[in-house]
């Protein structure tokens, strides 16, 4: 089971958390993995940067606003005094090896993504043990466990991938006795360390992958991500308020949605369980009664052929086009390298036939970096007339629309952009066909809520009804 940041944002979170573990180790072994409280890794990620920016007074503030927040969450939650104190000690020496990352931070100016890592991922290490000594407080007997003794992952800051086997032999050594002895593990995400120990991190959003990495290691029977909606909805309900709980879903179609900007899951989630079939849950921790979502192998299609909606904005379109390119050799090959040397993820490609256009969706944050490279590239085709432009659009956004099957639906496609016609958006790029269940359109970032709005509309999502656990809570 994962809990969120929200799910583990106060002391009477933390208490309701409490309950659906306690609910569920009376029946099953449970290994719990949690995030950082809501809020804390945007906190530390900004004292890592105040850090590099030389400002010591805003890196004490954050800390003593992260201290204060730990501590009262602590006193509120655990009555035995003896114990009150050995967590507080235990939270006390996470800060001070913050403390001492920041400083030196402060005093070299510079910010390694080894330090940024180490820095952002204290916030696991402090709702780790919080938790942890909140289960004991009820009875259930736990062990806080930071992930570094457990996911052993490549060296790849702020976007660490596991090595399964290593992990797989780490868990069973460390995690499979203390399930032999009904202890539930209480373990960090976020965090890995590599080979020689040092701390990696997933990526922002990682505790969703690390609970299915934890689950392919211990061969679990399934994966409950607790959060802070009803499940895996038909679209961001903060866009789309009638936005409804997907019951059931394929391992495909939501790792679309994940991919293409649902953030209820990390995109790398689904990874670790594709091999192993392990079914995943979406639940609501401020409604266990509901069931959520669950995400299986595969999954039927249902009539329409639509699922569910997702959208990425802050992105750039560029496009490197006129007729001249047409002559120009390798163009694609050329674009391609000089993206990936600008370590620009590339989310969107889309090129005209006659190949005298083509477009690529970036984030917006790399959008110069990647134009410059561009331009540095074909500065001589330039000269000669031979690339026209290559021009920058910063404001845009990605609308997709998932549903497995899509392709044998007709119509899908058409449906979609005459409702978007018809509240004049307009289709700027459209990508589909490298997988049979999404098609991706372009839109003016400013249009990207009512083409959201108005396809869920068209395909008239917003039907839903909330499935109940059937008799207690599990
Ligand atoms: P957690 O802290 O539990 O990891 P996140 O904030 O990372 O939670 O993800 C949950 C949020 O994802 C929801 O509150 C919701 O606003 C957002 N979200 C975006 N798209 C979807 C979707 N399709 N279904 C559910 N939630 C979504
Ligand atoms: N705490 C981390 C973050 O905010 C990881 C997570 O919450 O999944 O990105
Ligand atoms: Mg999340």
């Amino acid at each position: 089971m994962k809990f969120g940041g929200t799910s583990v944002g106060d002391a009477s979170c933390i208490a309701r958390v409490v309950e659906i573990i306690r609910a569920a180790a009376c029946e099953d072994d449970v290994v719990v993995v949690v995030s950082a409280m809501g809020g804390v890794t945007n906190k530390l990620i900004e004292a890592a940067t105040q850090s590099e920016a030389g400002d010591r007074k805003a890196v004490a503030t954050i800390f003593e606003e992260l201290r204060k927040k730990h501590d009262a969450v602590a006193n509120i939650l655990i009555s035995s005094a003896e114990e009150r104190s050995r967590i507080s000690h235990r939270m006390e020496e996470v800060f001070q090896e913050g403390d001492r990352l920041c400083e030196g931070t402060l005093l070299l100016r510079e910010l390694t993504p080894r330090v940024r890592d180490s820095i952002s991922s204290l916030g696991e290490r402090l709702s780790a043990p919080l938790v942890a000594a909140a289960l004991a407080e009820q009875g259930v007997v736990s062990e806080a466990i930071e992930a570094t003794e457990l996911v052993v992952t490549d060296s790849d800051h702020g976007a660490a991938d596991p090595w399964m086997n290593l992990t797989r032999d780490r868990c069973e050594a460390r995690l499979r006795p203390l399930l032999r002895h009904g202890i539930v593990p209480v373990v960090t995400g976020f965090i890995g360390a590599t080979t020689d120990g040092v701390l990696t991190t997933l990526g922002r959003g990682g505790s969703d992958y690390s609970a299915t990495i934890l689950a392919a290691a211990l061969d679990a029977h399934e994966v409950i991500i607790w959060t802070d909606v009803d499940g895996l909805l038909t679209a961001d309900p903060r866009l789309v308020p009638g936005a409804c709980t997907v019951p059931e879903i394929s391992y495909r179609e939501a790792s679309e949605l994940a991919h293409f900007g649902a953030k209820v899951l990390h995109p790398k989630t689904l990874r670790a369980v594709m091999q192993c079939g392990i079914p995943l849950w979406i639940r609501n921790s401020f409604a266990p009664e509901r069931l959520g979502t669950k995400i299986v192998p595969v999954s039927p299609a249902n009539g329409g052929g639509v699922k569910a909606l997702s959208a990425i904005g802050d992105l750039a379109l560029i496009t490197v086009g006129g007729p001249g390119i047409v002559g120009v050799p390798d163009v694609l090959g050329r674009t391609f390298a000089t993206t990936a040397a600008a370590r620009a993820d590339v989310l969107l490609i889309s090129q005209s036939s006659s190949q005298n256009n083509i477009c690529l969706i970036v984030s917006s944050s790399l959008a110069k970096r990647t134009v410059d490279a561009l331009r540095s590239e074909f500065a001589v085709d330039l000269a000669h007339e031979k690339v026209e432009h290559i021009t920058l659009d910063p404001e845009v956004a990605i609308v997709t629309v998932v549903g497995q099957n899509m392709r044998g639906v007709s119509g899908i496609a058409g449906r979609t952009f005459c409702a978007l016609g018809g509240e004049n958006v307009d289709i700027i790029a459209i990508a589909q066909g490298s997988s049979e269940c999404n098609i991706s359109f372009v839109v003016a970032q400013k249009d990207m809520k009512t083409a959201l709005v108005t396809t869920h509309r068209e395909f008239q999502l917003g039907h839903c009804e909330f499935a109940t656990v059937p008799s207690r809570v599990s």
